[in-house]
C-alpha cells in the first residue's frame, strides 16, 4: 500500500488493518481515510461485531496478584481497530 500524505495537515498516514478492514490514519490530526469498498467492510465489520460478539464470548483470565489492570474492552468494531 502506497504511503499518504494527510490532505488536511501534510502529516504522515500509517496503516490499520484488521481483519478485512485496512485505513490510514494521519499521525498528526488523526484524520482517517479509505476507500469506498473498504467503508463497506468497516460497516460489515461493524455490524458482524455487534452481532455476534458478548460480553460473556471471551473466557475470564486467571486472576493472580502480580496481573496487570484488565484494559477497557473495545465496544465496537470501530473502537477496537483504533485500539493500541
Ligand atoms: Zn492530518
Amino acid at each position: 500500500m502506497a504511503n499518504l500524505t494527510c490532505p488536511a495537515c501534510q502529516g504522515e498516514m500509517s496503516t490499520r488493518s484488521q481483519d478485512r478492514v485496512t485505513v490510514r490514519q494521519c499521525a498528526g490530526c488523526e484524520g482517517i481515510f479509505l476507500d469506498r469498498a473498504q467503508l463497506g467492510s468497516l460497516i460489515e465489520a461493524e455490524t458482524d461485531w455487534h452481532t455476534y460478539r458478548s460480553t460473556d464470548t471471551a473466557r475470564l483470565p486467571r486472576i493472580t496478584p502480580d496481573m496487570p489492570a484488565p484494559k477497557p474492552r473495545p465496544r465496537s468494531y470501530v473502537e477496537s481497530l483504533f485500539q493500541g
